[in-house]
């Protein structure tokens, strides 16, 4: 396997950061998962501005889009595969211990490993803990994912795949790893980026193709909603078919069925040439 480090591909087993990189000792660093078909990035160009985001969110230089663009492309020849997950880690470098960065720039490191077709429901569970809408990385894809970590584990252990977050005043806001829908008289509804979640990519397209409503809602609005669906880079658009104790024995429902339909149709648009 071959990724791409300090400029070049080289071989991951031998592949080296410092024990100092900032990343790893006070996670200061972005990220951005992304989905290749067939050696073909999806959605590259919308992956690489929201990765511009997050650096400049953290004050970190902002990153070179060519050389992004050009190590996922050497990163997918060297490594063929028809499903691929390509992860860009882009951190604040080796640095002093402690919070100061050092002057050293920042790492980036592409690589990508195989993935597959998720199936077409799933349950999930909500945790007692909160996003915070208002803080200083909010909304950023940081590396900091511990807390992800922590809440995607609890709900494998509830036999779910995903945890979903209210945030600090009562409202739904997003999964660990993915944005949340909702149907309610038939209309679709998803939490503004104000609630504290991710602007999410599949969320951008999926409100762009179907004229889903960004709302404020209520955590609770999960006890009642027709139907509830997640979407992100590796899920697509997933149907939920247990929340918590709640069955929803018809998932997907004929809402979620037809923006699964429609994003199915229309997701070649955006794959890289
Ligand atoms: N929310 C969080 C916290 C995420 O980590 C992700 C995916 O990485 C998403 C939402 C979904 O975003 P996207 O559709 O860009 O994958």
């Amino acid at each position: 396997m071959k990724i791409w480090l300090d400029g070049g591909l080289q071989d991951m087993e031998s592949a080296r950061v410092s024990v100092f990189d900032h990343g790893l000792t006070v996670g200061d660093g972005i990220f951005e998962t992304m989905k290749a078909v067939d050696g073909r990035p999806f959605a590259l160009t919308r992956h690489l501005d929201r990765l511009t985001r997050s650096a400049r969110g953290l004050g970190l230089p902002d990153p070179d889009h060519d050389e992004v663009r050009r190590a996922c492309a050497a990163v997918l020849e060297a490594n063929p595969m028809p499903l691929g997950r390509l992860r860009v880690t882009y951190t604040g470098g080796h640095g002093p211990l402690g919070s100061d960065r050092g002057e050293h720039g920042p790492t980036l490191v592409v690589a990508v490993g195989e993935t597959v077709r998720r199936p077409d429901t799933t349950a999930v569970i909500t945790v007692p803990w909160t996003r915070n809408e208002r803080g200083a990385v909010t909304g950023l894809k940081t590396t900091s994912y511990a807390e992800n970590v922590v809440a995607l584990a609890r709900a494998h252990e509830q036999g779910a795949s995903e945890a979903l977050f209210g945030n600090t005043v009562g409202e739904l806001c997003e999964g660990t790893g993915s944005n949340v829908f909702v149907v309610l008289d038939g209309q679709i509804h998803t939490p503004p980026v104000t609630s504290g979640c991710l602007a999410g990519i599949t969320r951008a397209l999926v409100v762009e193709w179907t004229g889903a409503k960004e709302t404020d809602l209520p955590l609770d609005v999960l006890e009642r909603a027709e139907e509830v669906f997640l979407t992100s880079t590796l899920r697509d658009v997933q149907a939920v078919h247990r929340v918590d104790g709640r069955e929803l024995a018809d998932a997907p429902g004929p809402v979620t069925a037809k923006v699964m339909r429609v994003f199915e149709e229309r997701a070649g648009e955006d794959l890289d040439p």
